[in-house]
């Protein structure tokens, strides 16, 4: 069984795609876009939580679900979502803990 298995039978309610620690609902159907992780694992996600979760991975990818337009939505959204997002309280001073935008806007500074 893999996490994103165990993770659908643990919590049925939401999409696959959602973290057990992110407290937020699903955003529209379950399945909307597939999040592929960088070791061949898949997740069915629907839009939100697809973006939290390719945000929050090192080399995800996103193919189409059955919500057309969803996966290049949630792709868009990942670039300005902080990885794990839902941990408030962590510090964001490390460049992995910044969205990628904001990634992008510290290295221009540095240079
Ligand atoms: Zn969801």
């Amino acid at each position: 069984m893999t996490a994103y298995e165990r993770r659908r039978v643990l919590e049925p309610s939401r999409c696959v795609a959602a973290h057990p620690e992110d407290p937020t609902s699903c955003a529209g159907p379950l399945d909307a876009v597939t999040v592929l992780d960088s070791h061949g694992g898949k997740a069915a996600g629907c839009e939100h939580h697809a973006a939290r979760l390719l945000a929050s991975l090192d080399g995800a990818r996103v193919e189409p679900g059955s919500v057309a337009g969803a996966a290049t939505r949630a792709f868009q959204a990942a670039d300005s979502i902080r990885p794990f997002c839902w941990y408030t309280s962590a510090p964001r001073t490390e460049s992995s803990q910044l969205s990628r935008a904001e990634e992008r806007i510290a290295r221009n500074h540095r240079h």
